[in-house]
């Protein structure tokens, strides 16, 4: 027998895994030879553990993620900005100095951006047209313009 055979083990006082076997860890037991998984009077501090690990590991996978180049652009405000923005992503891609998941979601977010400033452009001429137009029909008589007010 070996030393590791001898070793006290969370099983030997009565812990079993989710699958009902004796729970092998030789792990931080306690008084009565549990592992803190397996310990009732340890089970809020195990979830606490469990919880605080998770965070850690989804802000450090956050962290990775958001590891953006330092020559990102600025927001962008106009079609000409996003043209721009898309040409630097490309690049950014290509270069390994973006992940390609990142630059993917960026590159949705910015054809969302695109379609939106179209038409807020779009609507914005409208309205600039409309109001040449009323000041044009102001400024000369319907008849000669040859047109009928409907
Ligand atoms: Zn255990």
């Amino acid at each position: 027998m070996t030393g590791l055979m001898e070793l006290q083990r969370c099983g030997d006082a009565g812990g079993k895994t989710k699958a009902g076997t004796p729970c092998r860890s030789p792990l931080g037991l306690g008084e009565n030879g549990l592992c803190m998984n397996h310990d009732p009077a340890r089970k809020a501090a195990a979830h606490e553990l469990h919880a605080a690990g998770g965070r850690a590991s989804s802000l450090a996978a956050r962290a990775r993620r958001v590891a953006l180049p330092g020559d990102v652009p600025k927001v962008p405000k106009t079609l000409d900005d996003a043209v721009r923005y898309f040409a630097w992503l490309t690049n950014a891609i290509v270069t390994g100095r973006l992940d390609a998941r990142s630059g993917h979601e960026a590159a949705f977010a910015l054809k969302g951006f695109q379609s939106a400033a179209e038409k807020r452009d779009l609507q914005a001429e409208i309205t600039k047209l409309r109001a040449e137009l009323a000041a044009a029909r102001k400024a000369t008589p319907t008849s000669r313009l040859g047109l009928a007010r409907v």
